[in-house]
């Protein structure tokens, strides 16, 4: 199920947008103390965000180019925070 994602115009970069869809997906989420994002590492909320990104791409940005941004963003988030102490 596909959720409409609100037009946000405060972010200007494609990495921004791909960082907002990931998190609206569900798919990474930030660390409430210091701020990092984390993978969630949850296929499904992935492939919402991919969904996301190929049928409601930013203006100006083709479907592929949007999932490729999705998968960059994916790439530079670690799937614990840096600042946690480890479990
Ligand atoms: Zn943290």
């Amino acid at each position: 199920m596909l959720r409409t994602i609100e037009r946000r115009p405060a972010i200007r970069t494609l990495h921004g947008w791909a960082i907002s869809v990931l998190e609206e997906a569900g798919a990474i989420r930030e660390c409430e103390e210091h701020g990092w994002m984390q993978d969630r590492a949850d296929p499904h909320a992935r492939e919402r965000a991919f969904d996301i990104a190929r049928q409601d791409p930013p203006a100006g940005v083709s479907a592929q180019a949007a999932a490729a941004a999705i998968t960059e963003v994916l790439d530079s988030i670690g799937d614990t925070c840096p600042e946690c102490p480890a479990k």
